[in-house]
């Protein structure tokens, strides 16, 4: 699939579920409504979508959420969806904020899965409930443990976020790479109507100015087609990456979409355009209509996000939440 700015589309994150167990103050409102269960893709419908666009060139998947291990019966998609890889799939991944990690580690990896990424802000027990508004640090930390021992690589996801963790980054650096795990800094996006979120953000490269006092960073040429650029540092040898959609977007190379757990194809995370791929999926058994419909969608690929957080624009640019399309 080549989208009109000659970008090869090869990367799929799928939000299983808009559910989660934790309501992160970045992420979600407190009293957040999640969609009725009757509205979601059921598991097979995922399985059947995931395998077109790996039919249409697709090589990485990861699943995504709001929580996806919290979705009943998921291990059955990453048993489906593992046993295509060397098939045309190439990775199955997944993202996860580690609450129930200790108990699917070993079936994550037995389907397949060889890396998750963890999101993790705080090493700080009371800061964590307070982010996560309910989240167990000690649960998260021993599903980490449980992740690597099951020979998961784990990479660290943490949103830096002014005046509440941005003093911890340096600790969390070493914590990762001293565990062998790589630690990704993320700028907090403008999605969802939550609050404080111009107080929260944290500018990256001030933070990698700040770092640089201390660690020597070396750029790595390794790319995920994604946001992110990577360093390797001196001090530990570990990799530390920023994604900053706010400062500098790297659209260019934009290899990806997003599909929600209802189904919508979502070209872009920072654009409202999307495609309803659930009725075209309900429509018929045969694929050909869901074959035309990623086409056509892929073809409306926008060139790249127009993020901004503005003290003098306080709405959100997007109006739907992380959690629905699946960060
Ligand atoms: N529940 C899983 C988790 O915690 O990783 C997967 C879904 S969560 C929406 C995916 C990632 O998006 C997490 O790393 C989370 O911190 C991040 N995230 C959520 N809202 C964000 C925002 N507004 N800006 C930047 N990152 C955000």
């Amino acid at each position: 699939m080549r989208d009109p700015f000659g970008r090869e589309i090869s990367y799929l994150r799928v939000s299983v579920t808009d559910r989660c167990d934790f309501r992160c103050v970045y992420c979600m409102s407190e009293h957040m409504e999640f969609l009725p269960r009757a509205e979601l893709l059921s598991l097979e419908e995922l399985e059947r979508l995931c395998a077109a666009f790996i039919c249409k060139g697709v090589r990485r998947l990861r699943i995504t959420g709001g929580e996806p291990l919290v979705r009943r019966n998921v291990i059955w998609l990453f048993e489906r969806l593992g046993a295509r890889i060397g098939d045309g799939l190439d990775e199955l991944t997944l993202t996860t904020n580690g609450s129930q990690l200790a108990r699917f580690a070993l079936p994550l990896y037995a389907a397949g899965v060889r890396r998750v990424n963890v999101s993790l802000d705080t090493l700080d027990a009371g800061k964590f409930r307070v982010i996560t508004r309910r989240g167990d640090l000690s649960k998260v930390l021993a599903g980490i443990d449980a992740a690597r021992a099951a020979g998961l690589s784990i990479k660290i996801n943490m949103v830096a976020l002014r005046g509440i963790n941005e003093d911890e980054i340096p600790h969390m650096l070493d914590w990762a790479h001293n565990h062998g795990m790589d630690l990704t800094l993320i700028e907090t996006m403008p999605m969802g109507d939550v609050e404080h979120r111009v107080e929260q953000y944290l500018p990256l490269p001030l933070v990698r100015t700040r770092l640089e006092q201390r660690y020597t960073l070396e750029e790595s040429p390794h790319r995920t087609g994604g946001p992110a650029r990577y360093f390797r540092v001196a001090e530990t040898g570990g990799c530390l990456g920023f994604i900053t959609p706010l400062t500098h977007n790297f659209c260019e190379s934009c290899n990806r979409v997003r599909i929600t757990c209802t189904g919508m194809l979502y070209m872009c995370l920072g654009q409202n355009d999307s495609a309803d791929l659930r009725s075209v999926l309900r429509a018929s058994e045969s694929d050909m209509l869901l074959d035309e419909a990623i086409d056509e969608a892929i073809a409306r690929k926008p060139k790249g996000h127009d993020f901004i957080i503005h003290r003098r624009r306080p709405a959100p640019a997007m109006g739907r939440h992380m959690s629905l399309t699946g960060g």
